[in-house]
């Protein structure tokens, strides 16, 4: 059994329009035939997805020859009126009796193994595995323990201090979140996010991070400074939700007494996709007083013509690159030349991941604004980011000391 997939059709149908896209799915059709003996049966189960039987061929030896003239044939290009388009398969495969002995568990493991193929990089096949069947089990049993989490109370906010360079102060902090699972303890998100992501979860796990840590950010304020900023992580997929984003953040922005201000972390991928969406939203949230920062930056495309394009105000250097700071090297010049450019177009910058009081000392030199990292406090329980406010206003004056500014050479 063949679970096949058209890889980026949606696209043609976004391009091109339904009607081209229903005849690439006729014409893609007509290619699976072609492929195919008389016996074998080919389906079409659903929007652009299509199943084969092979009944009586080999594992291995006799699939593959066809597998890979499928995927040849799918591949090559289709004439839509005046138009080439270009699309892909990706296909699983499952075979009886091996893999599985009805036609219901046999179709479950070829789209399991499809959307391996799908993840190893699309244009390819993948076989069943048992060990797939496993990790979609784990993967059920985080996607619905994870719809649980926000009513159960599992998550909590942990901030990470973002200080002044040159005075060492406390002046922002990054809101990161936790999930305190009761069986498997505290997740962090690399975790759990993409999953939350894929299943649209995020839209919801975003809007209580975003409540919550303002509503920490109006406590946290007066102890640390007026113009002390909360930054939040705001995934690509909430942006694209807009429904369920911006409006109501603003008006809740508008309820707090103090209002806090919020900075939101985005990466370069947003900007770059050019999504109209997107740019409504990162304007209704401007024009709400709330400031933008792209979080991981020189990791991707770093292009600075969208820095302005996008009004951004901060940009975040990737630890990448602050872990591998040293005298008069490569990392050095490029987060030099970093904030240059930021200084030129306006903006300002973070630097993250800063673990040595030499990495320090570096940015320092090259005029980089603010520093993150564990040698100003890992990311922390509110209760004990108050702690470390207190204890940081009695040593004030030592710490301004150590962060003068000392030249480079
Ligand atoms: P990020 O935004 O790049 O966050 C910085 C990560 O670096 C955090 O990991 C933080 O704990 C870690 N870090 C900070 N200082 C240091 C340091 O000096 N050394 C080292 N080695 N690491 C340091 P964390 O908390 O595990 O977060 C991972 C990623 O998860 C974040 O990367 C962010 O992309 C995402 N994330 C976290 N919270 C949220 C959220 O509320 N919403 C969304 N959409 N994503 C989130
Ligand atoms: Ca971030
Ligand atoms: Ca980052």
């Amino acid at each position: 059994m063949l679970f096949i997939d058209l890889d980026r059709f949606k696209e043609v149908n976004d391009c091109l329009g339904h009607d081209l896209g229903d005849e690439l799915l006729l014409e893609a059709a007509k290619r699976l035939q072609r492929c195919l003996r008389t016996d074998d049966t080919v389906a079409r189960i659903g929007g652009d997805e299509f199943t084969v039987t092979l009944p009586g061929l080999a594992k291995t030896l006799d699939i593959e020859p066809v597998i890979t003239a499928i995927l040849r044939t799918l591949a090559e290009p289709y004439r839509l009126g005046d138009e080439d388009a270009f699309v892909s398969a990706s296909i699983g495969v499952a075979c009886f009796p091996d893999d599985a002995d009805s036609v219901t568990d046999l179709l479950k493991g070829a789209d399991q193994a499809m959307y391996n193929a799908k993840r190893s990089g699309r244009n390819r096949f993948c076989y069943y595995t048992a060990a797939m069947e496993k990790a979609s089990q784990v993967r059920m049993h985080l996607i619905s323990a994870l719809h649980q989490a926000i009513d159960e109370k599992q998550f909590i906010i942990y901030y990470q201090p973002i200080v002044d360079l040159e005075t060492g102060r406390i002046i922002k902090a990054e809101a990161l979140l936790r999930w305190r699972h009761p069986e498997h303890g505290m997740i962090s998100p690399g975790a759990f996010i993409p999953l939350a992501e894929e299943t649209g979860t995020i839209n919801d796990i975003g809007d209580w991070v975003f409540r919550e840590a303002v509503r920490n950010a109006a406590v946290l304020q007066p102890l640390i400074c007026p113009d002390f900023q909360i930054s939040i992580n705001i995934s690509p997929v909430q942006l694209r939700h807009p429904d369920r984003l911006c409006a109501g953040w603003i008006d809740f922005l508008r309820e707090q007494a103090p209002c806090p201000s919020v900075v939101i972390e985005i990466t370069e991928g947003v900007l770059l996709q050019g999504d109209d969406i997107v740019d409504d939203q990162l304007r209704l949230l401007r024009d709400a007083g709330v400031q933008c920062a792209v979080d991981d930056f020189g990791t991707g495309y770093s292009s600075l013509s969208y820095l302005k394009k996008f009004s951004i105000d901060y940009v975040k250097i990737d630890q990448s690159f602050t872990r591998n700071l040293g005298p008069e090297n490569d990392s050095l010049a490029l987060c030099e030349a970093i904030v240059v450019m930021a200084h030129k177009l306006g903006l300002r910058v973070i630097a993250e991941g800063i673990e040595t009081a030499e990495q320090r000392r570096l940015l320092l030199a090259i005029g980089c604004d603010f520093g993150q990292g564990y040698l100003y406090g890992k990311p922390m329980p509110i209760d004990e980011f108050e702690k470390l406010v207190g204890n940081r206003e009695a040593t004030t004056e030592t710490v301004a000391l150590i962060h003068r500014r000392e030249p480079l050479h």
